[in-house]
């Protein structure tokens, strides 16, 4: 470490200083104390020969040197913020030259900006994505840091309170819900000014992921208004962990609903959880359509309350057992999009049960408030659902 990252650094300090003062003469006195194999020793004794003992000289070897791509201060020897040396951070910078200004795709870096660099992980908090379980244990253990428009102290004291918060449920909404609080008059700008930078790696293997999340406006106003009442009534830790994961990643939902529907099924629990997840999905993106609100999680309350109901009329007349194939059915229709066979199965239940099609169904595909994996999601959750296990606060 002294060797590689801090001894170089003195060395272009001292350098530097020497310059300042117009000292050549100890400069090279300095420099031939200097035996060992550092590129920028090699770089400054090849100059000193070059200039002469002329100080201007000396000075123009070095400006045609490449400067440092992030701080501009220090030349760079011979150094490239890459991942060959700076994984995770850096990329591979040949295979992404459109990353790049005119697709060069050197990037200089000094010593000092390599230092720093190499003490990224001080600054970062481990967090262990626990429902992540089927993956490596590098892969779980991201290492975040809170980036806001603020001062360095400020930074600072976010990111411990960030960390304080990291053995808890969901540490990011907890950390927003937080910046709420201390700010609730700018908050939805507050909150829009927020990046989560998330990164792991395996230095072995080489291979690495970096993830970042930005907080759109849209996401702000739903943490700010509905995720006590939807996400915050989530029982299963994990559901809740990895929907907030996916709003803040900006991900479609649907995939993770439909995948835990299929599990609720299995496993006879009971259906409120997807039901407050598919109310989130569906809240969020009628924010973002500029929907009305409070006619989403009618409808959403709506197809739930059906769903519930046709579970009842199945348990009053003995037919209890078919419940779950019924709606393992209905969730491989709608999984794929298939709304025939999913009304075509729907129909045949009301038909038989000799009971009204509820307008829920009718209105769903005549109108664009709620779209049909919603309504899906949703009935198919009432279905599975015990009344008396049911807390639905309106
Ligand atoms: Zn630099």
């Amino acid at each position: 470490m002294f060797k590689d990252f801090i001894k170089p650094l003195i060395i272009d300090i001292k350098v530097e200083e020497y310059l300042q003062n117009n000292d050549l003469n100890s400069l090279s006195s300095f420099l031939e104390k200097e035996q060992g194999k550092e590129e920028n020793v090699k770089a400054y004794k090849n100059y000193l020969k070059k200039s002469k003992k002329d100080m201007n000289k000396f000075n123009e070897s070095l400006c045609a040197n490449s400067y440092c791509s992030i701080c501009n201060i220090y030349p760079s020897f011979k150094e490239d913020f890459n991942e060959s040396r700076f994984l995770i951070l850096g990329v591979s910078n040949e295979n992404a030259s459109n990353f790049f200004w005119n697709f060069i795709t050197k990037y200089p870096i000094c010593n000092l900006c390599k230092l720093v660099i190499l003490c990224a992980p001080a600054g970062v908090v481990k967090f262990d994505k626990f429902y992540m379980e089927k993956e490596e244990w590098w892969k779980r253990n991201f290492y975040t840091f809170v980036n806001l428009d603020t001062n360095l102290e400020d930074l600072f004291k976010k990111n411990e309170s960030l960390k304080k918060k990291i053995s808890s449920d969901n540490p990011y909404k907890e950390f927003i819900v937080d910046i709420l609080e201390q700010a609730r008059e700018e908050s939805i700008w507050t909150l829009q000014n927020i990046l989560f930078v998330e990164f792991n790696g395996q230095y072995q293997s080489k291979k690495s992921n970096l993830k970042y999340m930005h907080i759109s406006k849209f996401i702000a106003k739903y943490f700010k208004t509905y995720s006590r009442e939807t996400i915050g009534r989530i029982k299963n830790r994990k559901l809740k962990v990895e929907l907030i994961d996916k709003i803040l990643q900006n991900e479609d939902l649907n995939r993770v609903i439909f995948i835990r529907l299929k599990e609720y099924i299995k496993n006879n629990a009971n259906g409120a959880d997807i039901y407050y997840s598919t109310l989130s999905k569906a809240l969020l993106n009628c924010i973002k359509m500029k929907g009305d609100e409070n006619k989403v999680k009618d409808k959403v309350y709506r197809a739930f309350f059906t769903g519930k109901e046709m579970r009842e009329y199945l348990k009053k007349n003995k037919s209890e057992n078919k419940i779950s194939s019924l709606a393992y059915r209905l969730l491989n229709t709608a999984k794929v999009g298939n709304k025939k066979d999913f009304m075509d199965t729907v129909l045949r239940l009301y038909i038989n049960s000799e009971m009204e099609m509820p307008r829920i169904f009718l209105e769903a595909f005549y109108e664009d408030n709620i779209d049909f994996e919603t309504l899906a999601q949703s009935f198919i959750a009432g279905l599975i659902t015990e009344t008396k296990e049911v807390e639905v606060h309106e």
